[in-house]
């Protein structure tokens, strides 16, 4: 730069020199007066218009300060500057690129400053710990979260600089199960701690499954061995001398054959069901008409109908569905023999439809017990009775509304109730039409 700056001086002296040595400027002092304060006034101005700022440009960028000349340090400029944009492009792409995959993540992630207050959150942490966007910036764990536990985990990371993770059980109104992995951030393995990151995991809906297939197992096991110990019960009071009482023994060998239907009853019902769950049946769609398919299971129910003196009606136009048939036979049998089974003497039973244009809804109305209405969401759930004693005596194994909502589900369909506790049920479910094309 020092070099530019004489070379710049040494070229305006150069400049402005012939005009001192002029005759007529020499024989008038006004003149020379004026010479002099232009010389100076002209090379003040075009320093600080030209050199001033290469000086700033000099001290930004130490890499061009030995230039040789101007026009070498302009070009030195020029190509560093090119190097900059390209440089802050890149810089500004990553941070996008950066930005872009934060947003995106399924996990949660935050940060805390040196301060200890949060300086980074995800929309995933924002969603997870239902806060609204942006709300917990610049606030300390504790203003933002009631956890004791998880304003705790910050604090520990911070202070021992130790990473940390950990399961919690968020109370209601969160009511998640979260996994959190928290480490500190340092520039360097044995710098002091910046702040703090976190990976926030939703584990609610893997905690729910496996709750739901340790209660399976548990109900299961139940659902065995109840018919078991009964029937091994009757016939150690058989062996014990009973057989000589032709009565009891013909009462016992009664209930023995119920327990024993019960129980393949039940395996039957859970073979399909978990058949239906893996996938592993593949739907055989058909043009399906519902009116034959009910008509066909009426009859297997007559004896039971007359019985309990129950009068039957079906409303069923020439609609047909694009089903597999042998499971909405399936489907129809559960929920004709829950109407029956739940239905007491008198009562009435009616199966209608109606058009909803792609879908056809099918309602399967009686006037039994009804449902409460605490247990309406529950009720398609695996082995879930309302009364279970009531249940079992008619021999129902509780896991025929799970096998119905699976067939409709897997038939893209719908299936819900509507009751009233004492008036009745309405079973409706939903298929896809069957399409001329
Ligand atoms: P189950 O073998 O016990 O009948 P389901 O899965 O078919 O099992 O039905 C679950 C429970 O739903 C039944 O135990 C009963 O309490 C209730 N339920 C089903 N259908 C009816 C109905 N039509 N009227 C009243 N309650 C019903």
């Amino acid at each position: 730069m020092h070099r530019i700056r004489l070379q710049f001086v040494t070229g305006l002296v150069l400049f402005i020199l012939p005009v001192f040595f002029s005759k007529y400027i020499w024989s008038s002092p006004g003149f020379s007066l004026m010479a002099a304060g232009w010389f100076f006034f002209s090379g003040y101005l075009l320093y600080s218009y030209f050199i001033a700022p290469l000086e700033r440009f000099s001290v930004l960028m130490p890499e061009v300060k030995e230039a040789p000349h101007f026009m070498e340090f302009i070009r030195e400029t020029g190509t560093r500057l090119e190097e900059l944009r390209n440089t802050a492009r890149r810089a500004i792409k990553e941070k996008e690129e950066m930005a872009s995959i934060l947003f995106s993540m399924v996990e949660g992630v935050v940060t805390t400053d040196s301060g200890g207050r949060i300086s980074f959150m995800n929309p995933a942490a924002e969603r997870l710990f239902n806060l609204e966007h942006g709300s917990a910036l610049g606030k300390f764990p504790r203003e933002v979260w009631r956890e004791f536990e998880l304003v705790e985990l910050f604090h520990q990371v911070f202070v021992t600089g130790k990473p940390q993770s950990k399961e919690l059980n968020l109370d209601p109104p969160l009511r998640k199960y979260l996994s959190l992995e928290l480490v500190p951030i340092r520039a360097a393995e044995y710098e002091e701690t910046r702040g703090v990151l976190a990976v926030v995991r939703d584990l609610t809906r893997l905690r729910h499954l496996e709750n739901m297939r340790t209660e399976f197992v548990a109900n299961v096991s139940h659902e065995l061995r109840t018919p078991l110990t009964s029937v091994k019960g009757f016939i150690e009071t058989l062996l014990d001398g009973g057989l000589e009482n032709m009565e009891a023994t013909k009462r016992f060998l009664t209930i023995i054959y119920q327990e024993t239907d019960r129980l393949n009853r039940l395996i039957n019902d859970l073979l399909d069901l978990s058949r239906l769950e893996s996938g592993e049946t593949e739907l055989k769609r058909a043009r399906v008409f519902l009116a034959p398919l009910v008509e066909e299971v009426r009859q297997t129910l007559q004896n039971r109908l007359t019985e309990k003196n129950l009068s039957f009606s079906v409303e069923l136009g020439p609609t047909a569905v694009w089903a597999d048939e042998d499971r909405i036979r399936e489907v129809l049998v559960n929920l004709l023999d829950n109407a029956v089974k739940y239905t007491p003497d008198g009562g009435s039973i009616k199966v209608s439809e109606v058009d909803h244009g792609d879908m056809q809804e099918f309602i399967i109305c009686d006037t039994g017990f009804g449902i409460p209405r605490e247990s309406i969401p529950r009720l398609f759930e695996r082995f879930y009775r309302v009364d279970k004693a009531r249940s079992r005596e008619m021999g129902g194994t509780g896991l025929g509304l799970s096998i119905v909502k699976h067939i409709i589900d897997r038939h893209e369909g719908k299936v819900w109730v509507q009751s009233e506790l004492g008036k009745g049920s309405c079973f409706h479910f939903m298929l896809p039409k069957f399409q001329q094309e």
